[in-house]
């Protein structure tokens, strides 16, 4: 079997594929041009050239979780800690609606504050702006997670972080691999679409246990996946570690594509802050979402996971429009920014293995 054998091995008997195999393609740097090529070919067969926007607002960044890599972390008392109000993020949400972006996504550290009747309230009133609703606001009660369903949420987004037990268990010492897999079965099961995700080049991680992330996403049947390298920040434990590298973040990125033809898959912020070329990039070896940060200017710095943070310096409300930076991106990468809720388009299983 030659080397390149491997794609149209994942492309029509996905499930055969094994961690090993996935590995031995994540090592190996000859392959990469074939690739992202082949990705980018599987992106363009299933899902055009469009790019879906999802506007995102970060509205709270009290977290009652210490996830060693995160900047938010409860044990990070250097955090200047914010909270929106409900009127503040209805209005952010209204200009992100007007401003063509299909989805609005809300996002915040792990804030008990906001109860299940607040964002019940905030879901039922954005969805009035005829936008699709994303929740990433962590780990909840199944009954949270029905009355915001009922309440008119889409999506759920909630990364699986990393897929190796043992790592997971390091990065989240408090935590479990399989906690977390329950919360993505009980979004499932209550038919969000639901995002999982990891991230690339944590301490300790080698190709084995990305390739473990891939398959789950597989596994799982991901609708969407977030895929962003590790960026240390300077107060946490992991503060002095190596960052994520582009080239193994794209692959991984790639890779996925290749299980999943018709997933969302975005072009993460975090590759926009490693390298400026980052979310172009992305675009080119599959990735077809992109999430601009509506963020209020005033709160936006301080929802730092991790520093630098590419769109600190996007516009929002205040400094005009995002168009000018995100739209630009996208067109110059060759793709067309689209207005859609941009939901999964699932493409039948019997000729969804078409290349
Ligand atoms: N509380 C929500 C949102 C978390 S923030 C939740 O639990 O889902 C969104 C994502 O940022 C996280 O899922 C994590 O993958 C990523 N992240 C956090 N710190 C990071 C860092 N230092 N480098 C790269 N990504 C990071």
């Amino acid at each position: 079997m030659s080397k390149k054998d491997i794609f149209q091995k994942i492309l029509k008997k996905p499930a055969s594929v094994s961690v090993e195999e996935v590995a031995r393609v994540l090592e190996d740097d000859s392959l990469n041009e074939p690739l992202f090529e082949i990705a980018n070919e599987v992106r363009n067969l299933y899902l055009g050239k469009d790019v879906y926007l999802r506007g995102i607002i970060e509205f709270s960044n009290y977290c009652r979780n210490d996830c060693l890599y995160c900047g938010i972390r409860s044990s990070n008392s250097k955090v200047s800690r914010y909270r929106m109000s409900v009127d503040e993020i209805l209005n952010t949400a209204k200009f992100i609606a007007e401003n063509g972006c299909g989805t609005v996504v809300l996002q915040s550290g792990e804030d008990p504050f906001y109860n299940d009747e607040m964002i019940a309230e905030i879901v039922h009133r954005i969805k009035k702006l005829d936008v699709a609703v994303t929740l990433s606001i962590g780990e909840r009660s199944f009954k949270e997670y029905k009355t915001w369903r009922e309440a008119g949420a889409d999506r759920y987004l909630m990364r699986h972080e990393t897929a190796d037990e043992e790592l997971y268990k390091q990065v989240h010492p408090a935590d479990d691999f399989n906690i977390r897999k329950r919360h993505l079965e009980m979004l499932k099961q209550l038919d969000y679409e639901v995002g999982t995700g990891c991230i690339v080049g944590l301490p300790h991680q080698d190709d084995l246990s990305l390739a473990k992330d891939i398959l789950f996403t597989y596994e799982f049947d991901s609708d969407m996946v977030g895929i962003g390298p590790f960026i240390p920040h300077p107060d946490t434990p992991l503060g002095k570690e190596k960052p994520g590298s582009l080239m193994k973040t794209l692959k991984v990125i790639a890779l996925t594509r290749l299980f999943l033809p018709d997933s969302n898959i975005p072009a993460t912020t975090a590759l926009g802050t490693i390298d400026p070329r980052g979310r172009r990039l992305a675009l080119n070896c599959g990735a077809n979402v992109i999430m601009p940060n509506f963020t209020p200017v005033s709160y936006r710095p301080r929802f730092t996971l991790y520093p630098n943070k590419v769109c600190i310096f996007e516009s929002d409300a205040q400094c005009g429009d995002f168009r000018d930076s995100i739209r630009d991106l996208i067109e110059t990468a060759g793709y067309k920014a689209v207005e859609s809720q941009g939901f999964r388009r699932r493409v039948h299983e019997n000729n969804s293995r078409r290349i």
